[in-house]
């Protein structure tokens, strides 16, 4: 399962993030494209035994929140860009089978929710 290990990537990313600026992270809001191989339940399931890894850490009471990011498109021929929920392959402008995949693949931490400690 290597959403564990994404997910301890993440526990230590906001560790570094907590100690550089004194404030405790509780909840982490990821953006997460379809195309990443990440499954955002598995990501969920995962990140109450990331966190037992470090314990004290100040991360037990932080939660995801993971939202699934639109694939972006943009046609060749036409020049135009569009978001799907899924994979497609003809243009809904041009109709032409040009299209290139802008995004998808993206695992972003987008921001996250503090307090002070
Ligand atoms: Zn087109």
């Amino acid at each position: 399962m290597h959403e564990l290990a994404i997910a301890t990537s993440l526990a230590e990313t906001l560790i570094r993030y907590m100690k550089e600026n004194a404030v405790k992270v509780t909840a982490a809001h990821l953006r997460i494209g379809p195309f990443s191989g990440i499954d955002p339940e598995a990501l969920n399931f995962a990140w109450e035994p990331a966190v037992a890894n470090f314990p004290g850490s100040g991360l037990e009471k932080c939660h995801l929140v993971i939202r699934m990011a639109k694939v972006k498109h943009s046609c060749r021929e036409c020049g135009k860009c569009f978001e799907f929920d899924d994979w497609q392959i003809k243009c809904p402008s041009c109709g032409r089978e040009t299209l290139h995949r802008e995004s998808g693949s993206e695992f972003i931490l987008e921001s996250a929710e503090v307090q002070d400690v």
